[in-house]
């Protein structure tokens, strides 16, 4: 029987604004959409929580037996500077500022994107598909809009009309904006703009001349609206209805509430069952954003290059820190904050060491069934990670008791403290351990064929190529260790 079915996983829904149990679509399958990042400039450690966030969801679906198919996309056109519908396309201003092309801004911070995430141990998604490769389907769903009456063409672009759509439907049935109060409070639009109300939004833009990322459709040489690539995509890969759509709180509107309007105007549906929210983390009390310059990169943190920071944190405290706020409430990044994370951090590598050499006995004096229990009820109460580390934590006092023999554990019991805490941590919180290098499988076995290529170099006395293997090897940060058992090794940090 899989683990779903012995679960009951409750996720917040931002579209009820309720607790909701959790129910796929399909039994044992989960469709997944994650908005992915614009990718023109570094990724933030703000952009870093988010993905985190949705990483850990990710990761406990998983571990509870769904098949889940996770789509996060790559938005490389399309994504204006004002996220409304004028200014430049942000990937083909930086293309033209540096002098390259607008697909060596996306290759070079995609790269970033992976490599960063990958740093933080989250992992990759199913399909990753990107707003340009998908200008065909995205034509497609305009032309379905058009056709049901809810989109104009003027000179060339296509907008969405909303006052239209809001006769049948509910534009605003996400965010709460009341669309009534945004007309009364917007003044009338300038001569600058074609649209019939400063409410729609673009679905295909006509190019100005200078604009370099260009296609042809049937109504003008142009690019594709933001919010249209996310409800085309998903579509696309998950159908017209699927289970979780998840992004930042600061997605909700527009981005969120015209992907609803786009798929009920084209497929009559509301695409999604379960919205999710992931908040923002903060510098200094104000959110982390690439445009104010308020944020830290990840890289800064794990290699101590920010006066924010008396020194480095190696990515899994990042991870720690992170986990240890609930997804949906705002964290502030300080060095403070990230220091005591450490020390948790590093207690509980600490207590994952001592559960490897814990001595049983005939009784249990701790219900570890019963403890095991409430992890998974943390988990099921909206992915609530830190009561899970609560939880993770009553562990550790627990093994560090019967370490001390000050309380007692049977052999089945201990088999499932181990495996409890290793699951949670590991698989489901994707934390790694910092020193764990030692004691990988492969480095392990990498290091005993050098060290038995040392031995052959000292039985021929060739030391010369014998202290190279070693030196070599601490230069690397591996230490060799001599005794009269023979030789181990550790990883310096
Ligand atoms: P962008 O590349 O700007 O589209 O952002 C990628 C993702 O990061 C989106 O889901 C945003 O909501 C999210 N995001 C942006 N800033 C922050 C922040 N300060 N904290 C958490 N998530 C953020
Ligand atoms: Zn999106």
């Amino acid at each position: 029987m899989p683990l779903y079915q012995n679960q009951n996983l409750i996720i917040y829904n931002s579209l009820s604004k309720k607790k909701e149990v959790f129910t796929p679509i399909e039994e044992g399958f989960v469709g997944m959409y994650v908005c992915g990042p614009t990718v023109y400039s570094n990724v933030h450690l703000g952009n870093v929580r988010t993905f985190m966030s949705f990483d850990m969801i990710y990761r406990y679906l998983r571990h509870l037996e769904y098949k889940v198919r996770y789509v996060r996309n790559i938005t490389d056109a399309g994504h204006l500077e004002n996220d409304a519908d004028e200014g430049e396309d942000r990937i083909a201003k930086k293309a033209r500022l540096e002098k390259i092309e607008p697909m060596e801004v996306v290759q070079r911070y995609t790269l970033d994107f992976h490599e960063i995430l990958n740093n933080f141990n989250n992992l990759p998604p199913s399909i990753e598909p990107t707003a340009t490769g998908h200008i065909v389907e995205q034509i497609e769903v305009i032309k379905k809009i058009l056709a049901e009456g809810y989109a104009y063409e003027v000179d060339g672009s296509v907008y969405f009309d909303v006052l239209k759509y809001n006769e049948k439907h509910h534009y605003g049935i996400l965010s709460g904006r009341v669309i009534e109060d945004a007309i009364h409070n917007t003044r009338t639009l300038d001569g600058q703009s074609d649209k019939k109300n400063p409410q729609d939004f673009a679905l295909w833009k006509k190019a100005e001349p200078v604009h370099i990322m260009r296609w042809p459709s049937p109504w003008s040489i142009g690019f594709p609206g933001w919010h249209l690539e996310c409800s085309t995509m998903s579509t696309k890969y998950l159908g017209e209805q699927f289970d979780i759509h998840g992004g930042g709180m600061d997605l909700k509107f527009p981005h969120h509430e015209c992907e609803i309007a786009q798929s009920v105007a084209s497929n009559g549906v509301s695409p999604v069952n379960y919205w999710m929210h992931a908040n923002m983390l903060t510098l200094n009390g104000m959110k982390m954003a690439k445009s104010t310059g308020n944020n830290i990169l990840p890289a800064e943190i794990y290699e101590g290059t920010t006066n924010k920071l008396s020194k480095a944190f190696a990515p899994p405290v990042v991870r720690f820190f992170m986990l240890q706020a609930h997804y949906r409430s705002i964290l502030d990044f300080s060095s403070e904050a990230i220091e005591a994370a450490e020390k948790g951090y590093n207690k509980l590598m600490e207590a994952l060491k001592t559960v490897e050499s814990l001595e049983t006995s005939s009784t249990s004096s701790f219900d570890v069934k019963a403890w095991q229990q409430k992890c998974y009820d943390a988990m099921n109460d909206d992915f609530n990670t830190p009561i899970l580390i609560a939880q993770l934590f009553e562990g550790v006092k627990q093994i560090n008791l019967i370490r001390d023999k000050n309380t007692s554990i049977t052999k089945d019991d201990l088999y499932l403290l181990k495996e409890t805490i290793h699951t949670f941590t590991f698989d489901v919180l994707g934390l790694k351990n910092t020193d764990n290098q030692k004691g990988s499988d492969k480095l392990d076995g990498v290091v005993e064929m050098l060290i038995a290529m040392r031995n052959e170099a000292r039985d021929n006395k060739d030391w010369m190529q014998s202290d190279k293997i070693r030196d070599e090897l601490l230069a690397l940060g591996i230490q060799l260790k001599d005794s009269t058992e023979g030789t181990s090794y550790i990883v310096k940090n």
